[in-house]
């Protein structure tokens, strides 16, 4: 195996962060934001895929498929709201601050912050287009494993490995053979759309709506059915400001406290919100753009679409079924190999509600031997649970703050020992 840096007392402070979509660029900006001459970090972002920035949300280069939130909510600065907009300005591109851009441009914003990050001194970005699919430790921290052989040493690991796909349903697989997409995501499902007419979308949330005005144009005449448990659509965001007696603005009031609120609760009542009240407040809070909306309503009443629920549907009549129900949770076996690695090492476990990885603040994941690995921190899906709202652009910015005030302090430590070793 070839380790890509001497693994001597480290300095400045070695920083692998493991993915590169949004959580990881809004990450690296903030961790260079923090770091100094004096206290610099280097970085290494590894991720798989070929580009930095779209991640899986924002790959999409679908003219339809917007942001679900308004652009003055989604810079990637924290502190400065006017940063994406300020963006899309210089290149002709004139955004409201309550527009909702296409998610194209916002993956090329995120690719461009990256691109562009100021990085201080004596600090460092390195991109390694590889696969982590190892975590061990080693007497100076932690070796990160690529698929290539090579290893990458570490004083902190930062994991922004974004979400697994849907929920598998293998009875459906089992039937339908390829007439089922378990991953529209990933599936190149579109080539075999010769001859198809009567499509399934399993599950009626963002997705389905996105691949529903997809379909609306790959199959002119094709005839759309979603179906999920309750047939229950999200709600939509108003472009114009409401007055604060909207009922959004008292969602959007309490989603600013809203992981406050969760850490407040006893375990029983996080388990009831979790199981009767959660799905409510997801309809009201992850909203579709008004342009969605309107492409939704269109649909519905010209009766491309039609919703229902699962039990008024039957699969085997359709020419294909889409999965579009919801990510599986982030320690599920089977989807990442860094993930099956970590678990089979016992340094992840289960949220005990199942919702993502048992996690203390400021995101370092609980041992199976119930050791808290304070040189490990989690972005993104995985924290559900630790908190409730965890993976939308405000919530990545606010953990991307957090991480850095961690980073900052271990680099001017690695510094204050240095200083003294040389004395
Ligand atoms: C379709 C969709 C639309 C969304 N729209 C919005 C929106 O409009 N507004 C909003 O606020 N939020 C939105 N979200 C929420 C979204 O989850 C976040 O905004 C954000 O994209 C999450 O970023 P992430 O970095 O956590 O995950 P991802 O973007 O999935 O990035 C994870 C990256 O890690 C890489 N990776 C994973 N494992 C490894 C490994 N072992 N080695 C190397 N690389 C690895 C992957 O290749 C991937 O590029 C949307 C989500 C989806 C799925």
């Amino acid at each position: 195996m070839t380790i890509l840096r001497s693994s001597t007392r480290r300095q400045p402070l070695q920083v692998v962060v493991v993915g590169g979509g949004a959580a990881a660029v809004i990450a690296a900006l903030h961790l260079f934001q923090r770091a100094t001459p004096a206290a610099p970090v280097d970085v290494h972002l590894v991720e798989r895929s070929p580009g930095v920035g779209p991640g899986l949300a924002y790959r999409t280069d679908h003219p339809r498929h917007t942001v679900n939130n308004f652009a003055e909510r989604l810079s990637a600065v924290d502190g400065d709201p006017g940063h994406l907009i300020r963006w899309c300005a210089a290149r002709g591109m004139d955004l409201g601050a309550r527009s909702f851009p296409t998610r194209k441009v916002y993956g090329q914003y995120l690719t461009s912050v990256l691109d562009e990050v100021a990085v201080p001194d004596g600090s460092s970005l390195r991109r390694v287009r590889d696969q982590a699919i190892d975590l061990h430790r080693t007497e100076e921290g932690w070796q990160t494993v690529l698929a290539s052989g090579s290893a990458i040493p570490a004083d902190k690991v930062v994991l922004a490995l974004g979400n697994p796909p849907a929920h598998p349903q293998p009875h459906l697989q089992q039937e339908l053979g390829d007439r089922f997409v378990a991953d529209p995501w990933t599936a190149d499902w579109r080539p075999a759309l010769a001859g198809v007419r009567r499509v399934l979308l399993l599950g009626t949330g963002l997705t389905m709506l996105d691949l529903a005005v997809e379909l609306e144009h790959l199959l002119p005449r094709g005839e759309l059915v979603a179906a999920s448990r309750r047939g229950r659509l999200p709600a939509a965001h108003v472009v114009e400001p409401t007055d604060g007696s909207d009922w959004r603005d008292a969602v959007d009031g309490v989603r600013g406290f809203a992981n406050q609120l969760w850490a407040g609760l006893e375990p029983e009542d996080q388990s009831r919100f979790a199981s009767t009240y959660a799905h409510g407040w997801d309809l009201h809070r992850h909203r579709m753009s008004p342009a969605m909306s309107h492409h939704l309503t269109r649909l519905r009443d010209n009766g491309t679409l039609v919703v229902r629920t699962v039990p008024e549907v039957s699969p085997g009549e359709f020419d294909l079924v889409l999965n579009c129900t919801g990510p599986r949770p982030v320690p599920t076996r089977g989807w990442n190999p860094l993930v099956d690695a970590m678990l089979e090492r016992g340094l992840v476990r289960p949220h005990r509600l199942g919702l993502g990885v048992d996690l203390v603040q400021p995101g370092h994941p609980v041992a199976d031997d119930e050791e808290v690995l304070t040189d490990l921190f989690w972005l993104g899906s995985a924290r559900k649970g630790l908190e409730w709202e965890v993976a939308a652009i405000p919530d990545l910015r606010a953990q991307a703050v957090a991480l850095a005030g961690v980073v900052a302090t271990a680099a001017e430590a690695a510094a204050d020992e240095r200083t003294r070793v040389l004395r």
